[in-house]
């Protein structure tokens, strides 16, 4: 295998160093799925899903938008694109894909196989606005699937981690846009009761996300909501993000990994949030705002953070983030960036909870306080975020069909990747 200069996650935590691989065209790409392979997207994952001990195959030659149909709001594009590229061809025709995750420079084929969440308040997977995708399957053909047609290898994929396959390209349903901006709510909360209060003023946005502050006692944060904000103003803004010179981004991570420092920038979130309660945000700021600056996350190496993302609903969400908050102050841990979003398609009863956790030298000890509490209150874990579970626990496994072995005519035997490797135990 040609080795290359390493490649590493969003978060520092797993990289590899194999050259990556970048067929031109789909005859090209079957050849290499004959060989042991992992298919590698943008590689902005928190977790280990695109790195494997095969070819990293990448289908970023494959990056084009086949078909607009602006009357129906379908978008059919190539999966090596980015969400960047479409979004720069969509919005200007007045359309938009309400379910984007944080970041832009993801590619389409990433979002799918993460089956990623964005800010919506209902239906907040982007599996909602899958029409169908193009894969190559596992007897190296290319099969087209949707709800109706090979409806198996369609659910498989969505979530599925390249398991079953190269994803060519996606029908995605779009939803209108008649504005480039965002008006958006900060509401402060300092108790559970008060959070679960402010729930019931959802119903009239679109969308919403809470931060989280961690490093108190109580439960408190801002939830922000948002809606389109209607304007004549139909001019929609790209420009570029910042990337800090090392030596800045070296700099910060002298103090950023620090608890005190998240004390302090927290005070200084919340005052603002509370003082500026609406506010009136261009679509990349509300939907990218972690994009401003693109290598934030240089702020943590050399060692990195982990992500715990999982999910909750609303009788267990007190319990468990108070059994969190407790067994961090035991371990001597900390979250420096905590998030809920809603995950619900009909009530706000089921959220998710994100925890980033600054690696220093307690690497050891954020592993069993994750095991540990997975284990012990068999909470349902995010995957596609994870990269220190050694175990799937029941409520894990019952979510991904993709783990489940009896699933296994589906996918393709030379595919390979570490989450598999780490969570199924094989060689
Ligand atoms: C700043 C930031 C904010 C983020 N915010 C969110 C968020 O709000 N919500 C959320 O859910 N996620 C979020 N993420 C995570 C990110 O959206 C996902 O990890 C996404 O899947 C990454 O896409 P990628 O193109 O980089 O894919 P990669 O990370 O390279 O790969 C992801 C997975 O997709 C597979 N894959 C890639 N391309 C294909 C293909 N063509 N066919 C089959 N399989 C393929 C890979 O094998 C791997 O399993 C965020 C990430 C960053 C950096």
């Amino acid at each position: 295998m040609v080795k290359s200069k390493k490649k590493y996650n969003f978060t520092y935590t797993a990289n590899f160093s194999s050259k990556i691989i970048k067929p031109k065209n789909i005859k090209e790409l079957r050849q290499y799925l004959n060989k042991p392979f992992t298919i590698v997207g943008n590689m902005r994952s928190y977790g280990d899903t695109f790195i494997g001990n095969g070819n990293h195959i990448s289908l970023s030659n494959f990056n084009n938008i086949l078909n607009l149909d602006i009357k129906r709001r379908v978008i059919e594009i190539e999966s090596g694109a980015s969400l960047r590229d479409m979004n720069e061809k969509i919005f200007n025709k007045g359309l938009i894909l309400p379910c984007m995750p944080g970041c832009k420079y993801v590619s389409i084929g990433g979002m799918i196989a993460n089956n990623i969440s964005g800010k919506l308040l209902t239906n907040n997977k982007i599996e909602n606005f899958i029409h169908s995708i193009k894969l190559i399957n596992n007897k190296n053909k290319i099969i087209e699937c949707s709800r109706k047609k090979n409806k198996f290898f369609f659910y498989l994929s969505i979530g599925g981690k390249g398991r079953t396959g190269p994803i060519i390209s996606a029908k995605i349903k779009l939803s209108k846009l008649n504005s480039s901006f965002i008006k958006q709510e900060s509401l402060y909360f300092d108790s559970y009761d008060s959070f679960f209060e402010l729930l019931i003023k959802l119903k009239k946005f679109r969308y919403g996300v809470c931060w989280v502050d961690f490093t108190k006692e109580n439960f408190e944060g801002i939830l922000f909501l948002g809606s389109h904000y209607n304007t004549k103003d139909k001019k929609h803004f790209f420009y570029y993000d910042l990337k800090l010179p090392s030596f800045v981004t070296y700099l910060i991570s002298l103090i950023v990994k620090m608890k005190l420092t998240t004390i302090i920038f927290n005070y200084f979130f919340k005052t603002k949030n509370k003082l500026f309660k609406t506010n009136i945000l261009k679509l990349n700021n509300f939907f990218f705002p972690q994009n401003k600056i693109v290598n934030w996350n240089e702020f943590f190496k050399p060692h990195g953070f982990f992500q715990f993302q999982i999910y909750l609903n609303q009788n267990n969400l007190p319990f468990i983030i108070d059994k969190i908050k407790k067994l961090m102050n035991i371990y001597q841990i900390f979250s420096n960036f905590s998030i809920i979003k809603f995950h619900d398609n009909k009530n706000i009863n089921k959220f998710s909870l994100s925890l980033d956790f600054p690696i220093y030298n307690n690497k050891k000890k954020i592993k069993k306080f994750i095991n540990y509490l997975v284990k012990k209150y068999d909470l349902e874990v995010e995957l596609s975020k994870d990269i220190v579970l050694n175990k799937l626990n029941n409520s894990t496994l019952n979510k991904n069909d993709i783990f489940n072995q009896n699933n296994k005519m589906y996918f393709n035997k030379n595919f390979n990747s570490n989450i598999f490797k780490r969570l199924l135990k094989y060689d």
